[in-house]
């Protein structure tokens, strides 16, 4: 099966992928999530062809948005590379090394619909004051709940239907996170 929203192929040796991201877990006989980006498997289809839009096509709004939504899942992408690093726990470890892989492929869909040439190089913050498992926790819980908005909010101000609906499908996976790193 193809990934819609990614363009990731789902095989049987792809589907455990980034499974310390999801609450739920594909099994090979079931897929529940892209192993990729997270989305619900409504998105995976071998009929339809992968989300995307001519970038001419796109009004300026949408590609500032979809340039600060690329900013967002990378800034958020290094962040839990660099959580999975400073993390005591190897099961926190494991989740966060996941949901890295998971926040970046988010930002090479949006540098695609965008357009983008590559992906940003950003400021990199020192997280080693988040110096215990719970700080690192509560760090991903507020950026997830911060991505989520962004996508809310975003939503209507797209002008391409296909962006709105990579968002929402993208908004429920951080919903996911939020879940996740809401111990
Ligand atoms: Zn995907």
């Amino acid at each position: 099966m193809i990934c819609l929203i990614c363009g990731m192929k789902v095989t049987s040796r792809s589907f455990d992928f980034n499974k310390y991201s999801f609450i739920e877990k594909n099994t090979e006989q079931e897929i529940i999530n892209c192993p990729f980006c997270g989305v619900s498997k409504v998105y995976l289809d071998n009929q339809k062809n992968v989300y995307n839009v001519e970038k001419s096509l796109l009004d300026k709004q949408t590609i500032k948005i979809l340039d600060n939504a690329m900013k967002l899942e990378v800034y958020n992408g290094e962040f839990y590379e660099e959580a999975s690093k400073l993390a005591k726990s190897e099961s926190l470890k494991k989740m966060f090394k996941d949901l890295s892989n998971i926040e970046f492929m988010h930002a090479k869909v949006h540098k695609r619909l965008g357009g983008f040439s590559e992906l940003p190089k950003l400021h990199k913050p020192d997280y080693t004051r988040h110096n215990t498992d719970k700080l690192l926790l509560e760090e991903a819980n507020k950026r997830e709940e911060h991505a989520v908005l962004f996508y809310m909010r975003n939503m209507s101000k797209v002008s391409s239907e296909i962006v709105k609906k990579v968002f929402k499908a993208l908004s429920e996976v951080e919903k996911q996170h939020i879940d996740l790193t809401n111990k």
